[in-house]
């Protein structure tokens, strides 16, 4: 199956963890950001697509959580794990910093493909999430929405779910896209395979 995709998520490696936009490597061939409120499952979406727990144990290291994480996947294409919004995990974290570090990485990176927001199904589009899509829309990044834990409901909420957001985000539907996700089951995978292969290209 792992043949399906053009990249090989599972190389994916540690690179560097920077706390000021000056340490970030290179502003060249292509990366991919990813992103969620806390508890959305962000750490279990890495560890789904990459199969490596150092990867989302480090985006847990206490300290690096205000950090943005970056990881290889070939020597041309990385993806940055941005701190979680919503702060009950990063009580170091105030808005402004956030600001300061994601969103001025967010308006500046060029290399910048596009951003994977992670969503708890169950809670989907949050305020927090809400501001994420308005700037996005601002800055020009396109964004692909997990609608993540699609394993606690039931066919037809996941459905429902997904009907309601799709609505919401439909006059954005050039830049946002959406798609069902189970970090626990690994439903939504390969298409998350797809989504970021189509952004490397
Ligand atoms: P993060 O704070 O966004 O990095 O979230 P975590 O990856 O640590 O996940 C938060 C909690 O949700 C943990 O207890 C995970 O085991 C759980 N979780 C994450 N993804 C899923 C999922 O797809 N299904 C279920 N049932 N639980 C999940």
């Amino acid at each position: 199956m792992r043949g399906m995709n053009k990249i090989n998520y599972h190389k994916a490696q540690f690179l560097l963890s920077v706390a000021d936009l000056k340490q970030l490597p290179p502003d060249e061939g292509a990366e991919v950001a990813i992103v969620g409120r806390s508890n959305a499952g962000k750490s279990s979406v890495l560890n789904q697509l990459t199969h490596n727990k150092t990867l989302s144990r480090v985006s847990k290291t206490p300290g690096r959580t205000e950090h943005i994480n970056l990881f290889t996947l070939t020597t041309k294409h990385r993806m940055a794990d941005l701190p979680g919004f919503g702060y009950a995990k990063v009580p170091n974290l105030t808005q402004e910093k956030w600001r300061t570090l994601v969103g001025r990485y967010l308006e500046t990176r060029e290399c910048l493909r596009g951003v994977i927001l992670v969503m708890d199904i169950r809670h989907p589009l949050k305020d927090t999430d809400q501001q994420f899509l308005a700037f996005a829309n601002e800055c020009h990044f396109p964004v692909h929405i997990l609608l993540n834990k699609s394993d606690k409901l039931s066919f037809q909420q996941i459905k429902k779910t997904l009907h309601q957001v799709e609505k919401i985000i439909l006059p954005s539907e050039d830049f946002i896209s959406l798609q069902i996700f189970s970090a626990k089951s690994g439903v939504g995978v390969k298409e998350l395979g797809s989504k970021l292969d189509e952004w490397f290209a």
